[in-house]
C-alpha cells in the first residue's frame, strides 16, 4: 500500500544515502526536496547556498533519471507540502537523515513530526555524521562515531519508483505542482553569489576528493595556513559534505583505504591524510555539540559569560569588519576574499572572528550571522560552536587572540596575498607593507595615495583595545562562577584525549614517483578549473 517518501534535505546524493537505501527495501520510493520560504529567510541563509543547493539538486536527478526517476522539487512549508502529497497519494512512511540545524529547522521538524502522528504515518530518521541523537554521555561519542565510519555504505540497490496511477489527482500533481528542479528559482530577498564560489554537484565532490587524496594532500600540512596555499592545499571538500552531495563515511573510507595502499616512504602524504582525517572528527566532533545543546545557536556555551558584550555591540566596528575596512590589511583582504569566493581557509576564520571579538569587542551572534551568509559551507553545528570557541565564551578552551599584523608577517610575508585582494595595496612598499597607516605624509603624496580615503585606517587602536578585551574576559574568567561552571561544560562537550586517527605509520618523504606526478597533476589549472575554483 502506498510508497516511501524520502526527503532529501542537506544530503544531496544518492551513495551512502541511509533514507533511501533502507526505504527502497520497503516499497516504490517518492524523492522530494522540498524549498522552505520559511528557512531560506532566516538570517544564515545566502543566495550561494540556495544555488548550490540547486546545482547539487541538477546532479541527483540525473542520477536518478537514469535510474528511471526523478527528484521532485516541492515549494512551501514542509507540513503543507506533506498535506498536498498525501492529499493525492498517500505515503506509507517519511524518511530522511537527521539535521543537526539551526533553531527553525529544529522548529519545523517539531512540525513535522506533529504531522506524521495526526497522520499515523511513520517518520524514520537516520543518522548520516558520527553525530549521535540524545547521546547519553559524551564519554560514549568516540565508539559512536567510529562504529558510524567503519559501518558499510548504504548504498541502494536497483531502485523501484512510484508511479501515480495515470489520471488519478496525484497524477496531476506529478506533472502539475510539482516542479522540476528548472523551475525553482532563488526568492529574492536572498543576498550574495560570490563570483567564483564552488559549484554544487556529485560529481565535483568526488573529483575534488580523488585529487586530493592523490596529490594535494601532499601540501596539507604545510599549506593549510596561509591563505597563499591553502585554497590548493586543503581538501576544499567542506561544501560538499556540509550539503551533502559526498558522505562524510565515503570520505573517511576512501581515506583510511588509501592511507593503507601509501608506500611505506611516503611520510609526508601520509602526514597530511592523518591530519585530514583528524579534522574529519572534528567535524562531527562539533556538530555534536549543537546537537547535545542547540541552545549555543544563541546563548554562550558557558553562561558566566553571558553579558560580557551583549551591550556595548558598536554598529560602526561591526559595519568596518563586514565592509572591509578595519584598516588593518590581512583582515581586509580575507574579506574580500570571502566575498568574491564563498572560502576562507581555517586559520584565517580564526583570526577574523578573534579580530571581531576581541579589538573589536561585538558579539559573536551578528558576526557569526554574517559569516553564515559568507561560508558556502556553512554547517550551523561547527560554525556556531567555532564562533563560541574562538570569541571565548565556551569555557572550556584557551583564549586565542590573533594579531592581525602578526598572521600577516607570518603567512603573508612578501605581501603577495594582500595585494591581490587590495588593489591600492600594490602601491603600497614593502616597508609599510604590514602598518601602512604609518607611512609618512610625503611619502602617501609621493605614491598618490593617501590612508584614510585609499587605504583604511585602523578602526581602533590594535594594542589598547586588545588589552583592554583581556582584561574584560580574564576578570570573567578567573571569576568563581565561571570556574564553577566550567566542568558542566566539559562533561558535555569535550573531547576525550584518548582518540588516534589511524596506526602510526613510518617512512620517509617520497619526492619523486608517481604519488608526486599525481600531486602535480592534479594542481594544475586544468584539475582546479574541473573542480569549480580557480583561486
Ligand atoms: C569561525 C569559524 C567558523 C567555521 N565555520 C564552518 C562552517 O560553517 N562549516 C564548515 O564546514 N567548517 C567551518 N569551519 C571550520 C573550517 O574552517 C572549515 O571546515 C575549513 O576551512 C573548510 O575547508 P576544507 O574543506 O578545505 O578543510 P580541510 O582542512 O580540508 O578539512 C576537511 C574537512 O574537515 C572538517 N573540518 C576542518 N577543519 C575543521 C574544524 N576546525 N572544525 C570542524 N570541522 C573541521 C570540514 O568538514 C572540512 O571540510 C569554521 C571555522 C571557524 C574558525
Amino acid at each position: 500500500m502506498g510508497y516511501e517518501l524520502i526527503w532529501f534535505k542537506r544530503d544531496l546524493r544518492w551513495q551512502d544515502h541511509a533514507a533511501l537505501a533502507r526505504a527502497s527495501r520497503l516499497g516504490p520510493v517518492r524523492c522530494i526536496y522540498v524549498a522552505e520560504p520559511g528557512l531560506w529567510l532566516q538570517p544564515d541563509a545566502a543566495l550561494q547556498h540556495f544555488e548550490f543547493v540547486r546545482e547539487s539538486l541538477h546532479s541527483l536527478d540525473a542520477e536518478l533519471r537514469r535510474q528511471g526517476g526523478a527528484v521532485e522539487v516541492h515549494v512551501g512549508e514542509m507540513p503543507e507540502v506533506l498535506d498536498r502529497l498525501w492529499q493525492a497519494a498517500p505515503f506509507a512512511r517519511l524518511h530522511a537523515h537527521e539535521e543537526t540545524g539551526n533553531g527553525w529547522t529544529y522548529a519545523r521538524d517539531l512540525r513535522v513530526h506533529a504531522w506524521c502522528r495526526a497522520h499515523g504515518v511513520a517518520w524514520h530518521e537516520y543518522p548520516q555524521f558520527g553525530v549521535v541523537r540524545r547521546l547519553p554521555h559524551r564519554d560514549h561519542w568516540l565508539g559512536a562515531y567510529e562504529a558510524h565510519m567503519a559501518q558499510a555504505q548504504e548504498t541502494p540497490g536497483p531502485l523501484r519508483f512510484w508511479r501515480p496511477a495515470p489520471g488519478s489527482a496525484s497524477s496531476s500533481e506529478w506533472h502539475g505542482t510539482a516542479l522540476s528542479v528548472a523551475d525553482l528559482h532563488a526568492p529574492p530577498h536572498l543576498t550574495h553569489n560570490p563570483a567564483r564560489r564552488q559549484k554544487g554537484g556529485r560529481e565535483l565532490a568526488l573529483a575534488t576528493l580523488h585529487s586530493f587524496l592523490h596529490g594535494r594532500s601532499l601540501g596539507y600540512r604545510g599549506g593549510m595556513s596561509s591563505p597563499l596555499s591553502a585554497p590548493d592545499a586543503c581538501s576544499r571538500l567542506s561544501p560538499y559534505l556540509a550539503w551533502g552531495c559526498i558522505s562524510m563515511r565515503e570520505v573517511v573510507q576512501q581515506t583510511r583505504e588509501h592511507l593503507a595502499q601509501l608506500p611505506g616512504q611516503a611520510t609526508r602524504h601520509r602526514a597530511g591524510l592523518l591530519a585530514f582525517l583528524s579534522r574529519l572528527y572534528w567535524h562531527c566532533h562539533f556538530i555534536q555539540k549543537l546537537e547535545s545543546e542547540p541552545a549555543i545557536e544563541w546563548r554562550n556555551m558557558h553562561r558566566g559569560y553571558d553579558g560580557l558584550r551583549e551591550d556595548t555591540f558598536n554598529p560602526a566596528l561591526f559595519a568596518a569588519l563586514t565592509e572591509g575596512r578595519t584598516g588593518w590589511p590581512m583582515v581586509d583582504a580575507c574579506v574580500a576574499m570571502l566575498r568574491d569566493t564563498g572560502w576562507l581557509n581555517f586559520r584565517m576564520r580564526a583570526m577574523l572572528v578573534s579580530v571581531a571579538a576581541y579589538p573589536l569587542w561585538l558579539h559573536w551572534r551578528p558576526v557569526g550571522e554574517w559569516l553564515a551568509r559568507q561560508f558556502l559551507d556553512y554547517e550551523p553545528g561547527i560554525h556556531w560552536s567555532q564562533l563560541q570557541m574562538q570569541s571565548g565564551t565556551t569555557g572550556i578552551n584557551a583564549t586565542r587572540v590573533y594579531n592581525p599584523i602578526k598572521q600577516a608577517q607570518d603567512h603573508d610575508p612578501h605581501g603577495r596575498f594582500v595585494r591581490a585582494w587590495l588593489p591600492a595595496m600594490r602601491r603600497v612598499p614593502d616597508e609599510w607593507l604590514f602598518e601602512p597607516w604609518l607611512m609618512p605624509p610625503m611619502v602617501q603624496d609621493q605614491l598618490g595615495l593617501r590612508v584614510g580615503s585609499d587605504i583604511a585606517l585602523p578602526v581602533v587602536d590594535l594594542k589598547e583595545a586588545t588589552k583592554a578585551a583581556k582584561q574584560g574576559l580574564y576578570e570573567r574568567r578567573y571569576s568563581a562562577e565561571v570556574k564553577a561552571g566550567k566542568q558542566a561544560v566539559v562533561d558535555k562537550h569535550a573531547s576525550r584525549k584518548n582518540w588516534r586517527m589511524d596506526g602510526e605509520l613510518k617512512g620517509k618523504p617520497r619526492r619523486s614517483g608517481p604519488a608526486a606526478k599525481a600531486a602535480k597533476a592534479v594542481t594544475s589549472a586544468a584539475a582546479k578549473k574541473q573542480m569549480g575554483f580557480d583561486f
